[in-house]
């Protein structure tokens, strides 16, 4: 089973920031900002490349979370989402997974 499966089942501890039915959100394990959050669905989906029209409810949930997540950690001076999709983009998890990233000005380039 993948490491963000083991996460949202609980059986591999983090610092769990968000939880309902569908959805878990914890601290990045290596931050690369103040405020670096992973926000995942409990079912394991791959990538945004396995985004599907009968997967994609738990996707809408998630950025339905996020602006909450993002209040709740101080980010009321804004922040970033990014998701990694396959290898160009360096995606090391094989679980789909949104960073919100924060809490210092970002850099304006992303890539
Ligand atoms: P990716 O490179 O796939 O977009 O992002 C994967 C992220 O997951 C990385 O920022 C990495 O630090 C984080 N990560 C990997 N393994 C773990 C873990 O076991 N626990 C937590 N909390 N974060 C992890
Ligand atoms: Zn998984």
């Amino acid at each position: 089973m993948c490491i963000f499966c083991e996460i949202a089942k609980k059986s591999v501890p983090s610092q769990a920031v968000f939880e309902n039915d569908t959805i878990f959100a914890f601290r990045d394990i290596n931050p690369q900002a103040p405020v670096h959050i992973l926000v995942i669905p409990k079912t394991h989906i791959a990538s945004v490349d396995a985004i599907t029209a009968e997967n994609s409810k738990v996707v809408a949930e998630i950025f339905e979370a996020i602006p909450k997540i993002a209040a709740n950690a101080g980010l009321a001076n804004g922040y970033r989402v990014i998701s990694n999709c396959g290898a160009d983009a360096c995606q090391s998890v094989k679980h789909l997974h949104f960073h919100i990233l924060g809490g210092k000005q970002l850099s304006e380039t992303m890539a």
